[in-house]
């Protein structure tokens, strides 16, 4: 084995343990944090699933269970978003949206293959977007999930 080639096979081990130790060092936090929040620590590592349980812990759930027996928001945001008044989302193709809730350019506010972005952060559709939040935040359905405003850490 020449020196380059030792070179290489260092680089290539100190990689892998590096990245073993990140893996590792991730896996138990997030088994710490399932845990802690009443659930089995196994559960975050089976993809899918891990996605679909929810905290037992009801300081760290997101939703709570309504009388309908249906998950609702346990802090729904009120009529106010910084969001609309601090950044936006620009897609792949170019599009604005309000944030990255739009997922898939439902709200788009303009383009920037036709207008600049200033121009479309002082629109009309802006405007109108912003004030249909400051009315009814509720009534638009990127808005209803999500916990901006929300005081999370309580
Ligand atoms: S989804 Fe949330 S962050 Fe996005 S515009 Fe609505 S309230 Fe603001």
């Amino acid at each position: 084995m020449n020196r380059n080639e030792s070179s290489i096979m260092v680089f290539v081990i100190v990689f892998l343990v590096v990245f073993l130790v990140m893996a590792i060092v991730m896996v138990v936090s997030i088994w710490k944090i399932f845990e802690r929040a009443g659930r089995p620590g196994w559960a975050a590592i089976v993809p899918v699933y891990n996605h679909m349980v929810m905290p037992e812990n009801e300081q760290y759930s997101r939703y709570k269970l309504n009388r309908k027996g249906t998950f609702e928001l346990k802090q729904p945001g009120g009529n106010h978003c910084w969001r609309m008044w601090s950044g936006s989302v620009v897609t792949w193709a170019g599009k604005v949206v309000p944030c990255c809730f739009d997922k898939d350019a439902m709200h788009s506010m303009g383009e920037l293959s036709t207008d600049s972005f200033n121009e479309i952060w002082h629109s009309r559709n802006y405007k109108a977007f912003r004030n249909s939040i400051l009315l009814n935040r509720q009534g638009i359905d990127i808005c209803r999930n999500c916990s901006e405003g929300a005081n999370v850490w309580k």
